[in-house]
């Protein structure tokens, strides 16, 4: 059977060679999600799927994609993928952690630096032309060195980003469902808190899980409200881990300082009130968005997708059960 290799992105042209010489391969060429009915009738006859994160690859897709055996997903989330469906029929599922760590603590760390010293806000000041004279008692922002991040969701991501609020001179504490790491609290100089104790205790609080059933809304109107009123949420995980509407009215009320988001609940449609209010940073999902970490990223799901349909076990593969 000849396979056949669908690519819902243009990707990068060096990085899909492997594939082309090796599969049938039908790329949408272009940097913008797929139609909905266009991504059903390409994917109809493909026996493997490189997919993005805005790509929602359900039981409708698995229902038309008969002979499909594994979707690779150029990313590390996975909440857009109905894995369980996708396990039922046999099908492989691979992501690409690790490569983006780095680079997604890079934002998670800008974005929390951005709001502190509200580097949105001044950037619009100057080039709106306001800046005519010194600024002593304007655009006063908030320092970071001294203050105490709170860390939730200590995985890659959430470690990474400890390691550079440690150069920073924060103070670390850390939330995970699996409980206190002690054999990464004295390199990281961090520590484990519950999660209601880490939400009053934090300066700044930032986001690291997956989206998943335990985490949909974890960030609650409930939760928001134990938080200090000078704090500053940074999400750079999912959206829908935070309640949005609640986050817009405590922001909106002023009982948190400020928010700064990669992430939102129906992306790339946001609440319009977030788009005018000023303690709020925005930005368009970039989390792993590096010419270095894309490219890093197509690569291992090109390897993924290649080494599935050739027989042998993908490198990060998300349901090994379907190999028995
Ligand atoms: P990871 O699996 O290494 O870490 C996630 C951590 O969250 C784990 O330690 C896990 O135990 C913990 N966790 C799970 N459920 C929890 C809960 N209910 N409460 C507390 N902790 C919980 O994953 P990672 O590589 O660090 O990535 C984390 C997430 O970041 C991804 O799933 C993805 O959604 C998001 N992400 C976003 C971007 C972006 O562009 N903004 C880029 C990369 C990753």
């Amino acid at each position: 059977m000849t396979e056949s290799v669908l690519v819902t992105n243009e990707l990068f042209e060096e990085v899909l060679s492997p594939l082309l010489n090796r599969f049938e391969v039908e790329v949408f060429q272009q940097d913008k999600p797929m139609p909905r009915e266009l991504f059903k009738q390409k994917v109809e006859d493909k026996t493997g799927l490189i997919a993005m994160a805005a790509d929602r690859v359900d039981k409708e897709i698995f229902d038309v994609a008969k002979p499909l055996r594994v979707v690779s997903t150029v990313s590390v989330g996975v909440d857009h993928i109905d894995i369980k469906a996708a396990t039922e029929r046999g099908i492989m599922i691979t992501n690409t952690p690790g490569v983006l760590t780095e680079t997604t603590a890079d934002l998670a760390f800008a974005l929390m630096m951005t709001a502190a010293r509200r580097i949105g806000e001044a950037e619009r000041y100057v080039r709106a032309g306001k800046w005519k004279i010194p600024m002593y008692r304007r655009l006063l922002g908030t320092d970071i060195h001294g203050k105490t991040l709170g860390i939730i969701g200590f995985g890659r991501i959430g470690r990474a980003v400890a390691k550079r609020a440690a150069g920073f001179g924060m103070k670390i504490v850390y939330y995970d469902i699996a409980g206190a790491d002690e054999t990464v609290e004295s390199d990281l100089n961090s520590r484990f808190m519950l999660l209601d104790e880490l939400l009053s205790t934090a300066d700044f609080v930032s986001l690291h899980v997956p989206l998943e059933k335990s985490t949909e809304r974890l960030i609650d109107r409930k939760k928001l409200s134990l938080m200090k009123r000078s704090a500053f949420l940074i999400n750079t995980s999912r959206g829908r881990v935070i309640d949005e509407r609640a986050l817009i009215e405590t922001l909106k009320d002023k009982r948190i300082a400020s928010a700064a988001l990669d992430v939102f609940e129906t992306e790339p449609h946001l609440p319009p009130e977030l788009l005018e209010m000023e303690n709020v940073v925005l930005a368009p999902h970039i989390g792993s968005a590096s010419h270095e970490t894309r490219k890093r990223m197509a690569e291992l799901a090109v390897e993924n997708c290649t080494l599935a349909l050739e027989g042998k076990k993908p490198r990060y593969l998300l349901n090994p059960e379907v190999l028995k």
